[in-house]
């Protein structure tokens, strides 16, 4: 194959690959990696913030998939903490709508988000309308509806 071509592909294949995990030929890839990086961070994070008594609150070694963890943690108060909650929450709304077969569908009108939007933010659960109006309607951050 001629280098060119080559090196398009492949610049091709890399902008793609987001959008690949997000929408499902291996569905819940892209996420799950992100969760996991995401809840070593928030680990971290506590970790810095409360190092003496986080292995108090959450043990030494959590399994990674512990759904207590985001409700243990909860009333640490560090701007970065609560952040990072938001979106693990995000991901694992994200992770239940991909096990439900409703990921890409916008929870308000029921149409797709699109795999532009996806690509760019694969915890969307809105089309772009309905999110500006709902940004409107709701001034609280990180309350996915379910
Ligand atoms: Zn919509």
């Amino acid at each position: 194959m001629h280098a060119a071509l080559v090196r398009t592909r492949r610049s091709f294949g890399s902008e793609l690959a987001g959008v690949d995990d997000a929408f499902s030929r291996r569905p819940g890839t892209g996420i799950g990696a992100r969760r996991e990086a995401l809840e070593r961070e928030i680990r971290a994070e506590v970790g810095r913030a409360r190092d003496q008594t986080y292995g108090e609150i959450a043990g030494p070694a959590p399994d990674p998939g512990d759904e207590s963890l985001a409700d243990l943690i909860v009333d640490l108060d560090t701007a970065e903490v609560t952040r990072d909650l938001g979106e693990l929450r995000e991901l694992d709304t994200a992770l239940g709508r991909i096990a439900e077969g409703t990921y890409g569908q916008c929870v308000d009108c029921g149409r797709d988000i699109g795999l532009e939007r996806l690509g760019a933010l694969p915890t969307a659960v809105r089309c772009v309308d309905c999110q500006s109006v709902h940004e409107k309607t709701f001034a609280q951050p990180y309350r996915p509806r379910l």
